[in-house]
C-alpha cells in the first residue's frame, strides 16, 4: 500500500509535472511570440522615428545658415585706430673691457667709461619720450674676449635687434690739443643714414657752451654698414682741455644727450621710412 500509494503519488506527481510542463511550454511560446511582436513593433516604430528624425535633421540643416558665413562674420577685424609705429633705437657705447679706447689727457679717464655714461643718459632721455631703447653693452665689459669677438657680437646685435636706427657713441683724440668739436659719421654703404647724421649734427650745434661742430662726414666704420640708418657720433676731443672737462661733466652729458634726442626726433618726424 504504501508502495502503491507511493506509485500513485509518484504518477500523480509525474502527471502534475507534465501538466506543468505543458503550461510552461505554452507560456514560453506565448512569451516568445510576445517578445517577437514587441520587437517587431519597436523595430517599425524605430524605423519611422529614425526616418522622421533624419528628415527633421536634414530639414534643420537646410534652414540653418552655413557655418562658413558665421565664420566670415566672426573673423572680421574690429575697426582699428591708426597708431604711430613704436620707435626702436639701438645704442652702442663704444669700446669696453680690454679695449678702453682713448683717455682724457688731463684726467686719464677712459673713453669707454665716458661713452657708457653718455649712452646711459641718452637711453634714459629717449625712453622718457617713449622710445624703445636697446644697448649693445650696459656695463664696463666688452662683448667678447678679443677685438674680433667683441665686434662680431656687436654686429650680430645690430643685425638681429629689429631696431630702426643705430647710434654708436665715441670720444675723439688728436695730437693737436686745440682740435675740438663734435663730428657725426655715416657709412657710404648706407647713404640714407646721411639724413639721420644731419639731424643730429644740427642739434649738436646748439648745445650751450659747446665748441663749433666739425660737420657730417663719411667713414666706412665696421658697425655702421648693417642698418639702414646708422651713425657714429664723436662727441668731442679728450685731447682738448675744455672738451675733456665738459665731456666728463654729468650736466654737460645731459645737454649732449638732449641734443641727440632732438636730432633723433627731427629725423623720425621728417625723414624716417621703414624698409
Ligand atoms: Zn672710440
Amino acid at each position: 500500500m504504501t508502495s502503491i500509494k507511493i506509485t500513485e503519488d509518484t504518477t500523480e506527481i509525474a502527471a502534475f509535472t507534465d501538466i506543468n510542463r505543458d503550461v510552461d511550454r505554452s507560456f514560453i511560446a506565448f512569451a516568445i511570440k510576445l517578445v517577437v511582436v514587441a520587437a517587431l513593433i519597436i523595430s517599425i516604430l524605430g524605423s519611422v522615428m529614425f526616418c522622421t528624425t533624419h528628415f527633421a535633421m536634414a530639414k534643420t540643416a537646410s534652414t540653418v545658415p552655413k557655418q562658413p558665413n558665421a565664420q566670415v562674420q566672426n573673423t572680421q577685424k574690429p575697426t582699428e585706430t591708426p597708431t604711430e609705429k613704436q620707435r626702436i633705437v639701438l645704442l652702442d657705447a663704444g669700446h669696453g673691457g680690454f679695449d678702453p679706447g682713448t683717455a682724457g689727457k688731463w684726467t686719464g679717464i677712459y673713453e669707454s667709461e665716458i661713452n657708457l655714461q653718455i649712452t646711459n643718459e641718452l637711453k634714459a632721455q629717449l625712453e622718457a619720450k617713449g622710445y624703445v631703447v636697446l644697448m649693445t653693452r650696459t656695463d664696463a665689459n666688452a662683448l667678447g674676449a678679443g677685438k674680433n669677438d667683441d665686434m662680431m657680437a656687436r654686429e650680430a646685435m645690430i643685425q638681429w635687434s629689429g631696431a630702426d636706427i643705430f647710434i654708436s657713441i665715441h670720444q675723439n683724440a688728436f695730437e693737436n690739443e686745440s682740435t675740438c668739436g663734435a663730428e657725426v659719421y655715416y657709412n657710404q654703404v648706407k647713404p640714407e643714414s646721411v639724413k639721420l647724421a644731419e639731424c643730429i649734427e644740427r642739434a649738436l650745434q646748439n648745445i650751450e657752451g659747446a665748441s663749433p661742430t666739425r660737420g657730417v662726414k663719411q667713414f666706412g666704420h665696421q658697425l655702421t654698414k648693417f642698418m639702414r640708418y646708422s651713425v657714429l657720433i664723436e662727441c668731442g676731443f679728450l685731447t682738448n682741455q675744455k672738451e675733456e672737462a665738459q665731456l666728463t661733466n654729468p650736466e654737460y652729458q645731459k645737454k649732449l644727450a638732449a641734443a641727440i634726442v632732438l636730432g633723433v626726433d627731427e629725423f623720425y618726424d621728417t625723414a624716417f621710412q621703414s624698409e
